[in-house]
C-alpha cells in the first residue's frame, strides 16, 4: 500500500490486545497497519504464566477487575467472554489445562498463543512493522496522521482510526512504555495515576528482622489489604505466600498488592489455610489439645506451619523453650494475635521491573465501553492494559486484552 493511501486503522502496539484487534479487524476486511517499537513482538506473552501463558480464566467476570468504574468492563466481557477465546485456542489445537480456580495455561508453551495471534493477523492481511517508534499523532481534516521517529524510513502514515494498544508500564526492559497515557493526556483525556500491581512487597530490616532466615518458605495464608472508602476498598485473599530475601511474594501477596497503597498496613493470618478455615479457630484447637500442654509453642506450631516460621513467632513472643502449660493468658493471647492478625507495613513494592500489571491508566469516563473509542476524539481508541481496567491474578488481564480488542475491532 502506498503511503499516500489512508489505512482503515493503525494500531500502535503489537502485543496481546494490538495483535488480536488487528487480526479480527483485518479479517473483517479492514486495511490494518500495526506499528511497534520492539525488536521482538509478543515478549510479554512469551514470559507470561512462567512461559506457559495463563491466557484466560473460565470465571473472568467483572468482579475480578479493578477500575474506578467497576461497570466499565461489563459490556466487552459479555460480548467476548473467556469461552470465546477458549474456543479459538481449541481451533488451533493448542493443548491447555486448568491449574486452579479457572486459570487456563498452555500445556507446552506461551509461544503457541503468539503464533495464534500472528496467524490471525496473516488471515486478515495485516501489515506489521517493527521496530518503529511512533512520536505523535495529529488530527487532520478527515483523517489522523501518525508520525514515526526521524530517520525512520516509514515517515508518517494517514489513517481513519488510531488504536492505542501500547500496554502498561511493567517490565520496561521488554518495551513497556507510558506512550498511550502520554497520547491520552495530549488529547485532554483524564488518566488515573498508574501504580505497579500484582507485584511483590518489600520490607525494611526493622519491620521484619529475620527475613533472611525465612526466605524460600511458602505456605497458604489469608491476607487482607486496602482500606474501606479508599480507591478499591478492602480485600481478602486465601492463597499461597512466599517469603523472599526482600519481603513477601506469591499469589496471595501479588493479589493484595493491587489493593495496597504506600504507608498502609497489611494483615496476615498465618494459620488460615482456606476461606472456610479461621486461623483463630485453628489456634484454639491445637493449643487446647491436652497432648500439647507440655510441648513448647514452636513445637506445637511446627505441626501446622514451617518450623523456621514457628520458631520466629515463638521467639518474638519470648516463648522459646517454655512449655505451653507455663505460658500465661496474656502471652497466649499475644501469640494468637501475632499469628492470626499479623500487621506489618511494607516499605514499598518491588516496582515496575517485577510488576505483572499496571493499575490505573486512561480513565474509563473518557471512553465508550461498547467500542473503546475516546468520547471526545472520534477515531482514537484505547485497548488492553493502558485502560484503567486491571484484573486479578489468574488470566484476567489477558482476557481484558482479548475482550477490549474484540469490541474495538468490530467498531473500526
Ligand atoms: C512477567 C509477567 C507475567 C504475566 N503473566 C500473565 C498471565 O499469565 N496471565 C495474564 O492474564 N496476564 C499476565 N501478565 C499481564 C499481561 O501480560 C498483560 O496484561 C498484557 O500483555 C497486556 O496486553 P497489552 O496488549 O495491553 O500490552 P502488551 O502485551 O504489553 O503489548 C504492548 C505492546 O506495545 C508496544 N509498545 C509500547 N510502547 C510503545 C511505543 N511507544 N511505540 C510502539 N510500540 C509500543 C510494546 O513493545 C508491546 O509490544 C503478565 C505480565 C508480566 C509482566
Amino acid at each position: 500500500m502506498a503511503t499516500q493511501e489512508i489505512w482503515d486503522a493503525i494500531i500502535i502496539g503489537g502485543g496481546a490486545a494490538g495483535l488480536f484487534c488487528a487480526g479480527i479487524a483485518g479479517q473483517l476486511g479492514k486495511k490494518i497497519l500495526v506499528l511497534d517499537h520492539a525488536e521482538v513482538l509478543g515478549e510479554k506473552i512469551r514470559i507470561s504464566g512462567g512461559g506457559r501463558c495463563n491466557f484466560t480464566n473460565i470465571d473472568s467476570t467483572p468482579q475480578q477487575f479493578l477500575s474506578l468504574n467497576p461497570h466499565f468492563m461489563k459490556s466487552a466481557l459479555a460480548r467476548y467472554p473467556s469461552s470465546a477465546f477458549i474456543d479459538l485456542v481449541k481451533t488451533y489445537g493448542i493443548g491447555f489445562h486448568e491449574k486452579q480456580a479457572g486459570q487456563l495455561f498452555c500445556n507446552d508453551s506461551a509461544k503457541q498463543i503468539i503464533a495464534l495471534l500472528f496467524n490471525e493477523c496473516e488471515k486478515g492481511n495485516v501489515q506489521i512493522r517493527h521496530p518503529v517508534s511512533v512520536t505523535s499523532i495529529q488530527r487532520k481534516l478527515n483523517y489522523w496522521e501518525v508520525f514515526t521517529s526521524p530517520g525512520n524510513s516509514y515517515g508518517s502514515e494517514k489513517t481513519h482510526a488510531v488504536v492505542m494498544a501500547t500496554g502498561g508500564l511493567p517490565v520496561p526492559a521488554i518495551g513497556a512504555s507510558g506512550f498511550a497515557l502520554d497520547i491520552a493526556r495530549q488529547l485532554g483525556l483524564d488518566v488515573v495515576s498508574p501504580r505497579a500491581a500484582l507485584v511483590p512487597l518489600a520490607f525494611t530490616a526493622k519491620a521484619f528482622t529475620n527475613l533472611e532466615e525465612l526466605a524460600g518458605l511458602s505456605l497458604p495464608v489469608a491476607i487482607r489489604a486496602g482500606l474501606k472508602g479508599k480507591r478499591y476498598g478492602l480485600c481478602q485473599f486465601h492463597e499461597d505466600l512466599l517469603l523472599t530475601h526482600k519481603g513477601i511474594s506469591g499469589p496471595a501477596v501479588l493479589q493484595a498488592s493491587s489493593y495496597w497503597e504506600e504507608g498502609e498496613l497489611i494483615e496476615i493470618d498465618w494459620l488460615s489455610t482456606a476461606a472456610d478455615v479461621s486461623g483463630a479457630g485453628v489456634f484454639d484447637h491445637i493449643f487446647s489439645a491436652e497432648g500439647n500442654r507440655l510441648k513448647t509453642a514452636d513445637n506445637i506450631l511446627a505441626g501446622i506451619i514451617p518450623q523456621r516460621l514457628a520458631k520466629m513467632f515463638a521467639a518474638q513472643a519470648g516463648l522459646l523453650g517454655k512449655k505451653w502449660a507455663e505460658v500465661g493468658k496474656t502471652e497466649q493471647q499475644a501469640l494468637k494475635a501475632s499469628l492470626t492478625q499479623w500487621r506489618v507495613k511494607p516499605a514499598g513494592t518491588l516496582g515496575w521491573n517485577k510488576a505483572e500489571v499496571m493499575l490505573g491508566g486512561v480513565h474509563t469516563n473518557a471512553l465508550n465501553g461498547q467500542t473503546m473509542m475516546a468520547r471526545k476524539n472520534p477515531g482514537v481508541y484505547f485497548i488492553g492494559e493502558c485502560v484503567d481496567v486491571t484484573g486479578h491474578l489468574g488470566g484476567h488481564n489477558f482476557q481484558w486484552a482479548w475482550s477490549s480488542a474484540y469490541v474495538c475491532a468490530l467498531a473500526l
